[in-house]
């Protein structure tokens, strides 16, 4: 007999969490964004497209400072000034689609929005060079179309999004094994071995735009992500791929990941790439 060939489709990551004692605990629901280019129908999910906003307060502004500034501003000034720019839409997101993200009582929109410009100062010692990102909580009904004024970008169109249309589809997740107690990646390992399958390829973690659910460490190794505000280990909250539909391109044409702090949602995000 050769080797032991694998026909019988892969378990679901519920059916491999069912069949490893301990793993269960570390599913998480997601929702994959499976996002293409159209318009976005107003009122529904969507990256990109047309701004909403509520009315009669000021469209935020990134203030930080750009490392590309630098080129704007004449080397004589004493103090070098930031340079503000308005933040863009990177994408709208309704409560029906993601019902397992932490929405504040009475909120039923995401709005992220972000500086598309590059930072690097903006994560204190940890390093960090991409978009700075804002997320906004709000009742849909509170919102109105808005007209921004024009962001002022300095990385050509690489954090710009087409706009896009999803198609949310809700599934359980697991991570990767660097998440894993030492013990239970061996047990996940023992299993999948006898079962003719990988866990990083076959289950563990969704990939591509995702809300929720775990992020991928592929580049890295684990890299723990604590609240700048109060200290709490965040939660993965979304993950911006490069290439494909809406076209942007983060990190080296790796992944955003923005962390959300479990103990309050307007602490500022945490932010990751891989
Ligand atoms: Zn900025
Ligand atoms: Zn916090």
């Amino acid at each position: 007999m050769g080797a032991v060939t694998h026909t019988a489709p892969a378990p679901s990551p519920a059916e491999l969490a069912a069949a490893v004692p301990g793993l269960a605990e570390y599913l998480r629901p997601a929702t994959l964004l499976n996002p293409y280019a159209a318009q976005p129908v107003p009122g529904a999910s969507g990256i990109g497209g047309p701004a909403l906003w509520a009315v009669g307060a000021p469209w935020p502004h990134c203030t930080a400072r750009h490392p590309e500034d630098e080129y704007l501003i004449p080397r004589s000034a004493p103090v070098p000034p930031t340079v503000p720019t308005a933040l863009i839409t990177l994408a709208h997101l309704r409560a029906e689609d993601a019902p397992h993200l932490p929405w504040p009582e009475g909120t039923d929109l995401l709005q992220v929005l972000w500086c598309p410009n590059d930072h690097d100062d903006i994560q204190g010692e940890r390093f960090y060079y991409g978009p700075a990102v804002e997320l906004h909580w709000h009742r849909a009904a509170d919102l109105a179309p808005a007209t921004p004024p024009p962001p002022r970008c300095s990385q050509e169109d690489y954090y710009l999004p087409q706009p896009c249309a999803l198609r949310p589809e809700q599934v359980l997740d697991l991570p990767d094994r660097d998440e894993l107690q030492e013990e239970l990646a061996y047990a996940v390992r023992e299993f999948t071995a006898r079962q003719g399958i990988e866990y990083q390829r076959d289950h563990g973690r969704a990939d591509g735009w995702k809300l929720g659910g775990w992020p991928s460490w592929h580049s890295t190794d684990l890299v723990p992500i604590d609240c700048g505000r109060c200290g709490e280990r965040m939660n993965h909250l979304l993950t911006v791929e490069s290439g494909g539909d809406p076209g942007l391109c983060v990190g080296r044409h790796g992944e955003l990941h923005v962390f959300v702090c479990p103990v309050d949602v307007t602490h500022p995000v945490g932010l990751d790439l891989q």
